[in-house]
């Protein structure tokens, strides 16, 4: 999906649907349009996400709440609308840190082959803890 970065004219644009809203007389319409504007900004991750915002708070405006919402009522609404996001590359498991997930860690271990020979060091794969089987795998 592609995502529309945030800009100021498309945010104007969504706080303008506000506009129809009623709203209480102490608060001029350009007073509270900058404010609005501000929080709606400040609040999305992307144009898609404002716009499903300012949706969000028109719907809702249907029912009991009627009126235009205080920039700290439009910020808990954008609190409880999710971003969309990207769908992710990965297969559900994070990445290992152990193995990067290459499945295979090396394991450095002094050896010594005989009680009359050096210690040596002897490097090992094994496969690393993220890869063994679980409890109930096949
Ligand atoms: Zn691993």
């Amino acid at each position: 999906m592609k995502e529309t970065p945030l800009n100021e004219r498309d945010i104007r644009a969504q706080v303008h649907r506000l506009k129809s809203l009623p709203r209480s007389e102490e608060q001029p319409w350009d007073v509270l349009r900058e404010e609005l504007i501000r929080t709606l900004w400040s609040h999305s991750e992307n144009m898609e996400h404002a716009t499903a915002i300012v949706t969000a708070v028109i719907d809702s405006a249907r029912g009991e709440t009627k009126f235009c919402p205080t920039p700290g009522e439009l910020a808990a609404f954008a609190g409880g609308i999710a971003a969309a996001k990207q769908p992710e590359f990965s297969t559900g498991h994070t990445r290992c840190e152990r193995c990067g997930d290459t499945g295979f860690v090396s394991i450095k271990r002094k050896v010594r082959a005989s009680p009359a020979m050096p210690e040596r060091e002897y490097e090992y794969s094994a496969v690393c803890s993220c890869r063994k089987p679980t409890e109930g795998a096949a």
